[in-house]
């Protein structure tokens, strides 16, 4: 009997030390997750980023080193002028205006060595800046000046891939423009021969002056890189209106550049829901190539709500002088972007980013989304 006792009061106890235990633990839970949610939402330190230029993220650093490791000499007598050559001047106009800031950074990648190395500069940058996949976009055909292959550029771009840490791939531009239909041609072939689903090229885009060179006369191409399997997204709705957009999607582009423009036609937002197309928005270079006359009516959150899968990318960092963090805090301050939306961004940018669904696994358990 004493001993049944004795046990039945061990059982007993073990019982509640085992509860004790186990709400506590369960307490520990419910607080990890809850600082988790937190910081991976309203205050991000973790992004990504479906929508930088190469060119466009030379910042001042890079250009030093990229010029020094070339023996090029920079057309600048200090970091102060060098700053004003690279980046967005204060009076810019126009997506044109804008367009001509790529003058230098281009320069500095015309080798093989100036283009893997630009590729690594720039990935282990935003790493350090939070992001933890990246798409960076070049045009190959701009960097022939010095003899260079297209194809060239492709191999240098995927050199400088290998030696960094940053989880990324590459997107191929094509360039609006006049007299270059065969370099866009020859982009695309190269797009098909080096597409994989990760490490390397997954994708072709159209780049540049977009009033000027309008998406219409892009539809064979785009049917042509349909036809190859190579998904794409189109520059888009940023200079011209949403009839572009519309254009674009009705071309089969996965994700639009921008497509700020797109609630200039309510049936253009309708088709982007229906087709569940991506918007790869970029406030701060949209305020500055003025793509959206007030800024304070900028659609981003309005999208948001009425379902359209937007993200939230740089564009030109280095040009623009900004970070992804620098446009989710924007967001924050000047539009009241919540916790739950930033949740949402980077979801979408998961679903929308062109690579494996393991890398998009990945993705996800590492953010928390
Ligand atoms: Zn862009």
């Amino acid at each position: 009997m004493t001993r049944k006792k004795t046990l039945l009061m061990v059982m007993l106890l073990v019982f509640s030390l085992l509860m004790i235990s186990c709400s506590g633990n369960a307490g520990e839970i419910v607080q990890e997750s809850a600082d988790a949610s937190t910081a991976s939402v309203k205050y991000a330190n973790q992004y990504i980023d479906l929508h930088l230029h190469l060119d466009g993220a030379i910042t001042l650093d890079i250009a030093k080193s990229l010029a020094k490791m070339q023996n090029i000499d920079l057309p600048a007598e200090s970091d102060e002028e060098l700053e004003k050559l690279l980046t967005v001047p204060a009076d810019c106009k126009s997506l044109n205006d804008f367009l001509k800031c790529f003058d230098l950074p281009l320069s500095l990648m015309q080798t093989p060595e100036g283009m893997s190395e630009a590729v690594r500069l720039v990935s282990d940058n935003i790493k350090n800046q939070g992001v933890v996949y990246a798409e960076l976009r070049f045009a190959p055909q701009s960097h022939t000046q010095k003899g260079m292959t297209q194809e060239d550029a492709i191999l240098a771009a995927l050199d400088g891939l290998k030696k960094t840490d940053l989880k990324a791939n590459l997107i191929l531009c094509c360039m609006r423009g006049e007299g270059n239909e065969e370099k866009n041609q020859e982009t695309l072939e190269l797009a098909k021969k080096y597409l994989v689903e990760d490490g390397g090229v997954v994708a072709l885009d159209l780049a540049g002056a977009e009033a000027l060179y309008p998406t219409e006369n892009y539809r064979e191409l785009f049917a042509k890189a349909s036809e190859y399997g190579v998904p794409f997204t189109i520059h888009a709705g940023e200079a011209a209106g949403a009839d572009s957009v519309a254009l674009a999607v009705e071309y089969g582009a996965k994700r639009i550049g921008h497509g700020v423009r797109s609630y200039e036609k309510p049936e253009v937002i309708q088709l982007l829901k229906e087709k569940g197309v991506f918007l790869e928005m970029c406030p701060t270079s949209n305020r500055q190539t003025h793509a959206i006359h007030d800024m304070s009516s900028y659609p981003l959150i309005d999208y948001l709500n009425q379902g359209i899968k937007v993200t939230l990318n740089t564009d030109d960092m280095g040009i623009e002088g900004t970070t992804l963090a620098d446009e989710y805090r924007y967001m924050e301050q000047e539009f009241h972007l919540t916790a739950e939306q930033e949740k949402i961004l980077l979801n979408n940018a998961i679903d929308g980013a062109f690579t494996s669904d393991e890398v998009k696994r990945e993705l996800r358990n590492l953010l928390g989304v």
